[in-house]
């Protein structure tokens, strides 16, 4: 081997190093990093993300001060809401006023639009921002008065 072609061989063992050495010090560098800040993982479900102030999840039938249900069985929400997830028997006393006897939700034909929420005259429905609601039945999902005035019960907590 002349001294030449030995040069160009220490050479070219140099460049192959460096690029097997600096790429690991680089990962060694980012993984120090990593190590030691924030992670932006969280233990769900005992820690919870704080969602968007607009977010749509559960509806919530919201009731007055003496938590009778603010719904005037109207219909307007049934009657814009696109996938028609919404079913409502009205009932109408002999004075006139008008509520739900019935009041259904499907949680699983929602779109979580909201126009419902827009729609409604009276602010009886409001979309809250529950959204973890799990279930094994797709009956389950079939949310009737009681569970619309309460969906925060059902905030996943764990087992
Ligand atoms: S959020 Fe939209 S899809 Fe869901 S019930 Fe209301 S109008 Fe219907
Ligand atoms: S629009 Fe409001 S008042 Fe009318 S049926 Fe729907 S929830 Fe009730």
């Amino acid at each position: 081997m002349s001294n030449r072609d030995y040069a160009v061989n220490v050479s070219g063992r140099r460049t192959q190093r460096g690029k097997i050495v600096l790429p690991l010090l680089k990962g060694l560098a980012y993984t120090l990093k990593n190590f030691f800040s924030k992670p932006i993982t969280i233990q769900y479900p005992t820690q919870r993300r704080e969602v968007r102030e607009r977010w749509r999840g559960l509806h919530r039938l919201n009731v007055d001060g003496q938590g009778t249900l603010k719904c005037v069985a109207c219909g307007l929400c049934a009657k814009i809401c696109p996938p028609q997830a919404i079913r409502i028997v009205p009932y109408e006393e002999e004075g006139g006023t008008r509520f739900p006897k019935e009041f259904y939700i499907d949680e699983i034909r929602c779109i979580f639009c909201g126009f419902c929420q827009e729609a409604c005259p009276v602010g009886a429905i409001e979309l809250t921002k529950v959204y973890d609601y799990v279930d094994y039945d797709r009956q389950d999902f079939q949310f009737d008065i009681t569970k619309l005035k309460d969906p925060e019960q059902f905030i996943f907590k764990g087992k």
